[in-house]
């Protein structure tokens, strides 16, 4: 109490993550390019958090990771108690630590940011310090477990969702198998965002974990065309789907079937994993472009992953976006790594046509000028197109990073199950129930697309519910109003 007391509030001198030189990093597909904090200003950043008593950053963590905690733990250098801590809650802390909108999330809430415009703990950043260091410290992690309880689980799909529910019911003392269409585990965390995000060894470390608790993983197994859904439904007492909402999606502008126009899920995927799937990319082939323009289209995460990508393959990439900067998605400080880098913006354009040439090749965008007007309804403005201003951008190839569409193939001939008028199923109760007994949904194919960390949630609350129903025998669907 009273060393709480004698806490000095260091609203400013936060300590920002190095990154690699632009120079540099640009010519790195698979580095890393936001580095992490060391021990010494890792122990300096966690001394900012002066330990609120009712700290408002962990209730504005989908996990509610306990901040407080295990930043104290940190204070103490007692590293390996807030590992521990942060695993109660979410099994992905290096991830997250990495690629979680923290200044959407805790770090906006941080009591230092209350006044004098003060800057929050770097809460994302000492996050991934305590998963690194765990990691790189060489010594064996072993999660505790209750004893077996007989009952078992499938969970369909091995993204966050599908992967966090497992290690939540694994260690309850379930027996479970994951079925994953894609010959490789992670979903998004591993196809989508590129490596230069989100180091591998991070992802595979916190992987591997999860096997280790005994948690079976089927990888090459599409449910709904390999094994019918009813099938696995008799071999579980529990069924968990986390099958994501990850379809590659285009705009329906003109000339968008011309060669070089790729969905961004294709265009990632082939980078990053150097693999296509039909059931999530409509493509049955990708070029890599080097050395070309290359557009990509939209203001979120996917449109930098993109940007980031293009890059990095050694192309001039500009970003068309029908917004501004500040009304996208994406972080701030994202947009000024990727100026750093070279890359051009468009803001405020709208794409109307990919123009070709007589091989059938990309030449060129046609887009117009937009302009926001505020929502009579008092929502986020609209762009509006402004007339005559249609202008052609030249570009060899278009990436359309414009969001993603239903993946239903697990669950569309499951009968009675209802389906939401998207094919996902936000249907669920509020624990994660669908309307058939035994059978739990969570992550993207709830929300249509969201965060890592909010998958995550739903696998945490939904691992509960299936818990509660695998030991009671309990059902009651209730429908949201
Ligand atoms: P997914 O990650 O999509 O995983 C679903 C898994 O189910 C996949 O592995 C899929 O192959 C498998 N599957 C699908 N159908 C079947 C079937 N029939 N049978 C068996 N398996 C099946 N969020 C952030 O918080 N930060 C970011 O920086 C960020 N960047 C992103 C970048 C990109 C390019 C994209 C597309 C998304 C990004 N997101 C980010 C969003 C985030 O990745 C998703 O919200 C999250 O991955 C959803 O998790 P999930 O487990 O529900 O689904």
């Amino acid at each position: 109490m009273a060393e709480r007391k004698r806490k000095k509030f260091r609203r400013h001198d936060r300590n920002e993550l190095p990154l690699l030189n632009p120079e540099i990093r640009k010519k790195y597909l698979d580095k890393e390019y936001i580095l992490g904090y060391g021990h010494t200003v890792a122990l300096d950043e966690a001394d900012r958090c002066i330990l609120c008593k009712k700290p408002p950053c962990t209730p504005s963590c989908p996990v509610n990771s306990e901040m407080e905690k295990w930043i104290e733990q940190i204070q103490k250098q007692n590293i390996w108690e807030a590992y521990k801590i942060l695993r109660r809650n979410n099994p992905f802390s290096s991830v997250c630590g990495r690629v979680c909108p923290q200044e959407r999330l805790c770090e906006s809430t941080c009591v230092l940011t209350f006044k004098d415009n003060g800057l929050s703990v770097g809460i994302g950043g000492l996050e991934r310090f305590v998963g690194d260091s765990v990691r790189m410290s060489g010594i064996e992690w072993i999660d505790e477990k209750e004893p077996p309880t007989g009952k078992s689980v499938g969970i369909i799909g091995a993204g966050p969702a599908g992967l966090a529910a497992a290690y939540f019911l694994a260690r309850k003392g379930h027996d479970v198998v994951i079925y994953e269409a894609l010959p490789f585990v992670g979903g998004v965390m591993r196809y989508g965002i590129p490596p230069a995000r989100l180091d591998r060894r991070a992802l595979d470390f916190e992987i591997e974990l999860i096997k280790k608790l005994g948690v079976e993983i089927k990888t090459g197994v599409k449910v709904g065309q390999d094994i019918p859904f009813e099938e696995i439904r008799k071999k579980h007492d529990a069924i968990f789907i986390a099958v994501g909402s990850g379809r590659g999606k285009k705009m329906g502008i003109p000339g968008e079937d011309l060669k070089g126009v790729y969905t961004a899920i294709a265009f990632l995927m082939k980078a990053n994993v150097d693999y296509l799937d039909p059931m999530l990319a409509p493509e049955t082939d990708v070029e890599l472009p080097q050395g070309k323009k290359v557009a990509v289209i939209g203001g979120g995460f996917t449109a930098v992953d993109c940007m980031i990508t293009a890059i990095r393959l050694g192309n001039e990439a500009h970003l068309i976006y029908r917004r501004t900067r500040e009304t996208s998605s994406a972080k701030d400080e994202e947009w000024d790594h990727l100026a750093e880098e070279g890359a051009v913006f468009h803001w405020l354009t709208q794409p109307l046509e990919v123009i070709g040439n007589e091989k059938g090749e990309v030449i060129g965008l046609k887009c117009i000028k937009m302009e926001l007007v505020p929502d009579e309804k008092g929502g986020r403005p609209k762009p509006v197109p402004v007339e005559g201003s249609e202008h052609i951008i030249e570009c060899d190839y278009v990436i359309m990073a414009v969001g993603q569409a239903d993946n239903p193939l697990a669950y569309k001939d499951v009968k009675g199950l209802k389906i939401d008028k998207w094919n996902n199923l936000s249907t669920v109760d509020e624990k994660f129930r669908t309307n058939i007994e035994g059978v739990f949904a969570g992550g993207d194919v709830v929300n249509g697309g969201d965060t890592v960390v909010m998958a995550i949630s739903h696998a945490k609350k939904a691992s509960e519910a299936i818990h509660e129903y695998l030991m009671t025998g309990k059902w009651e669907y209730t429908p949201k109003e």
